[in-house]
């Protein structure tokens, strides 16, 4: 009887593929593949955790069966390759789905529900498809282990995270400043840009041209013509869309090389009506003359550049507003300043602009937040206190006209965001936000990147290094309940702060008991002694960015430093690759390299591949609201998960898109796989009937037939161009290297020509030959296919070697 077992001619891969899961899983083939290496060179991967609060889409199966390639391929080059899964827990998406589960969508609701109710809401969801992830995973054959997972809103996870952020406290490193970020009033919610986006719509607004008058002792400081020395008031000319925004009016823009003129203006009947007005010539005619039905007179007193206007002061046009931390009222120099629209001269408030607070920051000019976090004007606005801001334009303008610095009102046709949830126009809103200052780490961001393969190359100094190279500051507090809670408490009574660095800590110093779970409501009631004057200190409310949870995992998944020994976290850092989509340069892959680059001043990877987005067919970004989202388990039973794999592979480059198509799939079965098992199937059914055994003979390659000699070097060439590839991230070259021999070389070339060799009926040593070279060669495929296609090329070997 014959060594091996016979063969169907045509397989039924699917049910091939469930028979090798229940063998990897009896022999635990994985594990101890796994095992069997260690003490030998590592190879070190970090998972990029997912969040299963939702379906793994294929996207999430590119990434990981890109995963799976790698670690198959480094363990069968003999590395000691441990992989471990891990979750992430946290964070806004988490809320938002469990808010529509509950009907609600404002913090008010929220904390009416209840703080403890809702985040357990939000601790059950995120493993609510843990079992559609876990079964995925299996099915597509990505090794590893997830069994015991590190996950992010675990204590000793928390605990790494707050230790880590101690370090950065004590370096002076964390600190509190103010964000401006696009925020629904209604909601009390900030909105992603990606968010914003969704809610762009056109309307009209107000469009008004307002006077701010030059201070008298400002303007004698200028040099200036015997025109201009007289009564007349002189204004600098701004423009606005926003009236409401003049309330927290800190400063007025110019750009430093544009010419500014000062001209006399008569805006009206009679003697006392004129004005010097300045603003950007290049402006003069739009704002003083063409296409308006009222057209001024108007003399040029005077030509200059931008920049000598800068520190000129004005009168501030509402003495409303507590204005802390700097000068205000004053001009500088802005290279923002355009001019396409306006005057040339830009109305600056910090609290309502991003641009606006980051020149204001910059130039140590104040700040003032006139408005509240439901987006009415506080009470020190004393009579609009209440007002909703949008409905407070109507009466500014009025206040403005009525005191004569109104120059011009009119109505803007313009796109404006609203909240996609709830239609509310949004608001640019600076908030409280605690920020790490990656701004002073700029120089070890870029040292540390220096230390990093990037894959493909072009992104260590395009994408990725141009976004560090203009880094801002992290802002790292989320005014939200489901995170991991930000550690610093603040003295009610003397206003010192501090950060806890463990759970001990926080025992020591807490007035009362610590409890068991580190998140918000509980973590909220701990008070603790303030060691500066003996009051009591509170935390701060704010839970950090999810973002940081995930780039601390080197650390935290090992609960470093607070376990004995910590061999673990130093044994894996950093880690020798890691591997997600694209969208991630300014994600996780940049969230790893900042924590790292602040807690360790090293790199965390040595190597990451960046991928491409899986699109549709036609060329559409797959999504959910879009209902072009391919459904991966009924590929799973209709084509398998090797030819998802091979498709995936030999696509294109992986770190392009592609275009997913289940033909396309369905054509990798037909062309690779059924000739891979042709060639298979061929050798099998002569053998069983020849009861051939490669055990019995041996022959030396120089001996046998010339085409047996070229397929063994063709697949000796092909051997080293796979690993070559492989190891440059080139996976594609790999395997349409691997699908070209196996189609071309093996079964239309070999195999076509040496059948004839294989039908003689009695022994003879050619025949030998030719059966020797087929098995040589298709165990040989075996090894060079398993990272790729892991299931046929597992059934094949049982059969070849096992067997
Ligand atoms: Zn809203
Ligand atoms: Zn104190």
């Amino acid at each position: 009887m014959s060594q091996f077992r016979k063969e169907a001619q045509r397989p039924n891969f699917v049910r091939l593929e469930e028979e090798i899961l229940a063998l990897w899983d009896r022999e635990k083939t994985f594990e101890r593949s796994v095992e069997q290496r260690k003490g030998r060179e590592k190879f070190v991967f970090i998972e990029g955790p997912p969040t299963a609060n939702g379906l793994p889409h294929p996207g999430h199966i590119l990434t990981r069966v890109m995963k799976d390639l790698v670690l198959r391929y480094k363990t069968m080059r003999g590395f000691y390759a441990p992989r471990r899964a891990g979750w992430d827990t946290h964070g806004l998406p988490v809320e938002i789905e469990v808010e529509k589960e509950l009907g609600i969508n404002t913090k008010g609701e929220i904390e009416e529900f209840g703080i403890e109710k809702f985040n357990r809401r939000c601790r059950d969801s995120v493993f609510r498809y843990e079992k559609e992830w876990v079964n995925a995973t299996r099915r597509v054959g990505f090794w590893i282990d997830m069994d015991s997972p590190y996950i992010t809103f675990k204590n000793t996870y928390i605990e790494s995270v707050w230790w880590s952020l101690k370090e950065i406290w004590m370096r002076g490193l964390l600190y509190k400043g103010y964000k401006v970020v696009p925020f629904c009033p209604r909601c009390e919610t900030t909105l992603s840009s990606h968010e914003v986006a969704q809610g762009y719509r056109d309307v009209e607004d107000p469009s008004i041209y307002v006077k701010f008058r030059v201070k008298r002792e400002s303007q004698s400081h200028q040099s200036q013509s015997s025109s201009s020395v007289d009564a007349t008031p002189v204004y600098f000319l701004a423009w606005t869309t926003t009236p409401w925004t003049l309330i927290g009016n800190i400063a007025l823009a110019v750009h430093p090389q544009y010419t500014y003129v000062k001209v006399r203006v008569k805006e009206g009947e009679g003697d006392n009506n004129e004005s010097i007005l300045i603003l950007a010539e290049a402006r003069l005619d739009d704002v003083l003359s063409s296409n308006e039905q009222h057209e001024y007179d108007y003399e040029i007193l005077e030509r200059f550049k931008g920049e000598t206007l800068a520190d000129i002061e004005y009168e501030p046009l509402f003495e409303y507003a507590k204005i802390s931390g700097g000068a205000s009222h004053r001009v500088i120099n802005a290279d923002f300043v355009t001019l396409d629209e306006g005057t040339g001269i830009v109305h600056i408030a910090p609290a309502f602009g991003e641009v606006d607070y980051e020149v204001c920051r910059k130039g140590n000019l104040g700040f003032t937040q006139p408005v509240d976090t439901k987006g009415r004007f506080k009470e020190e606005v004393t009579p609009l206190a209440g007002v909703f801001v949008k409905d407070a334009d109507n009466t500014i303008i009025e206040w403005l006209k009525q005191r004569g610095i109104l120059f011009k009102e009119m109505r803007y046709m313009h796109s404006y965001p609203f909240c996609w949830r709830c239609g509310s126009p949004l608001l640019y809103y600076a908030r409280e936000s605690w920020f790490i200052a990656m701004s002073s780490l700029r120089d070890n961001l870029i040292a540390n990147n220096e230390k990093i393969r990037w894959y493909p190359a072009h992104l260590k100094y395009g994408r990725f290094g141009n976004f560090l190279e203009n880094i801002e500051d992290w802002a790292l507090s989320r005014e939200r309940f489901w995170g991991t809670p930000l550690n610093i408490w603040i003295c009610s009574s003397c206003g010192a702060e501090y950060c806890v660095g463990s759970i001990k800590e926080l025992r020591e110093r807490a007035e009362g008991p610590v409890p068991d779970d580190l998140h918000r409501p509980y973590i909220d009631a701990v008070v603790l002694r303030c060691e500066n004057c003996g009051g009591k200190m509170k935390r701060v409310k704010d839970v950090i960015d999810c973002w940081y949870d995930s780039g601390s995992a080197p650390f935290a998944q090992w609960h470093y430093p607070f376990e004995t020994g910590n061999e673990d976290f130093r044994e894996n850092y950093p880690a020798d690759f890691i591997t997600e989509a694209i969208d991630q340069t300014r994600g996780w892959f940049y969230s790893l390299l900042a924590v790292s680059t602040a807690i360790f001043d090293e790199p965390p990877y040595l190597n990451v591949l960046s991928l491409g987005h899986i699109l549709d067919d036609k060329g559409v970004k797959m999504s959910k609201s879009k209902g072009n989202v391919v459904d991966i388990n009924a590929i799973f039973n209709k084509e398998g998960a090797d030819a998802l794999r091979w498709y995936f592979f030999t696509a294109g480059p992986p770190y392009e898109d592609i275009r997913f198509s289940e033909r396309g799939i369905m054509e990798k079965n037909k062309r690779f796989m059924n000739a891979f098992w042709n060639s298979y199937f061929f050798f099998i059914t002569y053998a069983t009937i020849d009861n051939f055994s490669p055990c019995d003979k041996e022959i030396p390659v120089e001996n046998r037939a010339p085409i047996d000699r070229w397929i063994i070097s063709r697949l000796n060439r092909v051997n080293k161009d796979v690993i070559a590839a492989i190891e440059s991230f080139d996976i594609h070259v790999a395997a349409r290297k691997l699908e070209d021999f196996v189609v071309n070389d093996l079964s239309n070339w070999y195999i076509r020509r040496s059948r004839r060799r294989f039908w003689v009926p009695e022994d003879n040593p050619d025949k030998d030959c030719a059966y020797l070279t087929l098995y040589e060669v298709l165990v040989t495929l075996c090894k060079l296919l398993a990272p790729f296609v892991p299931f046929i090329t597992e059934y094949i070997y049982q059969n070849l070697v096992r067997g």
